[in-house]
């Protein structure tokens, strides 16, 4: 099954996408954290995307589809994959229907108010990129699964995030009308625990 996951940053798309990979062992292919990986390792890739991200903007398309389209060909895609994060704007998700053909596309819904929250005290392991919320942490400050140590993406401060949410709503959202117009989009409720949201996206891709 090939599945890509909608929502605005914040949404909880790396959270349920991680789980979901485990439930039906295909690959979580996050653009973000590709470019992430790209970064720390100092790759033309990285080099060419680090000021849009660090700036909030997307980067752009002629670095961002062959990255993807590389990724779905790798052979652990054969029997599907997640993608989160990609498309992100209409001229993506065209170019992507050229190179894959989508089963699902899973909108991970929560009020647009809520965001900011969960983005500025979201905290990221720096090994596996595992997320967590300040929320939830305590005096934790080590990632569950790989003792990894978490940190705070450079583009999680206010600032950045208000410049990220502005060009979700401007580019990303326009992606729900042509989901939905092809008869692939799933909404669920993301303004819920992460095990609720989870079974939502398991009886709706079941
Ligand atoms: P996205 O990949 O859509 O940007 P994340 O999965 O990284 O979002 O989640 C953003 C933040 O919200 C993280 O701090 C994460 O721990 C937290 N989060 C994710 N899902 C939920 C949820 N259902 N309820 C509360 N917090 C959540
Ligand atoms: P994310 O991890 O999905 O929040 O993405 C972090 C940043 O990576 C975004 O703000 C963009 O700068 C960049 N990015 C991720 N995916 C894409 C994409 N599909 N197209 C362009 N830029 C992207």
């Amino acid at each position: 099954m090939n599945i890509v996951f909608l929502g605005a940053p914040g949404a909880g798309k790396g959270t349920q996408a991680t789980m979901v990979s485990e439930r039906f062992s295909i690959p979580h292919i996050s653009t973000g954290d590709i470019f992430r990986q790209n970064i720390k390792d100092r790759t033309p890739i990285g080099i060419a995307a680090k000021g849009y991200i660090d700036r909030g903007q997307l980067v752009p398309d002629e670095v961002t589809i062959e990255l993807v389209k590389g990724r779905i060909s790798e052979d652990d895609c054969k029997n599907g994959f997640i993608l989160d994060g990609f498309p992100r704007d209409v001229a993506q998700a065209e170019v992507l229907a050229q190179f894959a053909k989508i089963d699902a596309v899973i909108d991970i819904v929560i009020p647009f108010d809520k965001l900011m929250k969960r983005l500025t005290g979201r905290r990221v392991c720096s090994k596996c990129g595992e997320s967590y919320h300040v929320d939830f942490l305590g005096d934790v400050s080590v990632c569950s699964k790989c003792n990894g140590k978490l940190i705070q993406r450079a583009d999680d401060t206010s600032e950045t995030v208000q410049q990220r949410l502005d060009v979700y709503m401007a580019k990303t959202a326009p992606l729900i009308d042509y989901y939905q117009n092809s008869g692939l989009l799933k909404d669920v409720n993301g303004d819920q625990p992460v095990s609720d949201v989870f079974k939502e996206i398991i009886k709706v891709l079941e």
